[in-house]
């Protein structure tokens, strides 16, 4: 029995007054005790969250450098920094950074190695773009994402890591996947580890991200290969994702 994950994405948002008003928000919320909840506030706000939630949710980073360990790497955060920072995740491959930022397969496989080298939880993401989907090579393509981390890495990482799929043009845009074109990939994903290896596959998380609310969430979250959720928009309002995580508990 997989336990469910609903994770926020904050994104580039918040002030640290914005920041505090959104845990203390949080906090009043009822949390289902049967669901692993979590935030990725920016890189700014990291310590707060983590302070300010003291356990009561787990806290993790948006992106971390190649490099696990400090260095000269101007402007990047370190994995050991995250997890010296009170971090325990950390989602690599956001779409965010592959399609503006220019993140190759190559770099999201360094980053993920660096992120469990000292022993952060990372959450691939992977997903097609609208014109993917619509030339009919959604499958191929969330596969060959997830392949090169197998690859480099051999599929056993995936032990003590999750994977997001996050279809590109349901980001952010309001269109969610329909619960039953977000469970065709999440399917197709299980089968490429089963393929692999199947105690594992079976026990891999798989979260759908695109435009979740808490209208929606019921619906995705019973089919059964989603195993809860990564939130971007809705994460920003403390009763809607409130709500998102109590759709994905029992
Ligand atoms: C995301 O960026 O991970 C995301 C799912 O965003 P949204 O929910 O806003 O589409």
């Amino acid at each position: 029995m997989r336990r469910p994950m609903v994770a926020g994405n904050w994104k580039m948002h918040g002030t640290c007054a914005s920041v505090a008003e959104l845990i203390g928000g949080l906090k009043q919320q009822s949390l289902p005790a049967d669901v692993d909840v979590a935030v990725f506030p920016s890189a700014l706000h990291l310590a707060q969250a983590v302070s300010g939630f003291a356990g009561a949710v787990a806290v993790g980073a948006q992106n971390c450098a190649y490099e696990p360990q400090q260095g000269a790497l101007t402007g990047e955060v370190a994995a050991i920094q995250l997890l010296d920072a009170g971090c325990s995740l950390v989602l690599v491959g956001h779409s965010e950074r592959r399609l503006l930022l220019g993140e190759s397969d190559e770099l999201v496989v360094r980053k993920f190695a660096a992120a469990q080298s000292v022993g952060l939880t990372p959450v691939l993401c992977v997903g097609e773009t609208l014109a993917q989907r619509e030339a009919g090579e959604t499958l191929a393509v969330v596969a060959e994402q997830v392949a090169a981390v197998i690859e480099a890495l051999g599929v056993k990482v995936f032990a003590n890591a999750l994977v997001a799929y996050e279809p590109v043009w349901a980001i952010g845009t309001g269109l969610t996947a329909s619960p039953e074109q977000a469970q065709q990939v999440h399917e197709a994903i299980r089968a490429q580890f089963a393929r692999l290896d199947a105690s594992l596959a079976g026990e891999l998380r798989i979260l759908y991200g695109g435009s979740v609310k808490a209208a929606s969430a019921a619906e995705l979250f019973g089919m059964p290969d989603i195993d809860g959720g990564l939130v971007g928009g809705a994460s920003l309002n403390a009763d809607d994702f409130g709500a998102i995580c109590r759709a994905a508990g029992s």
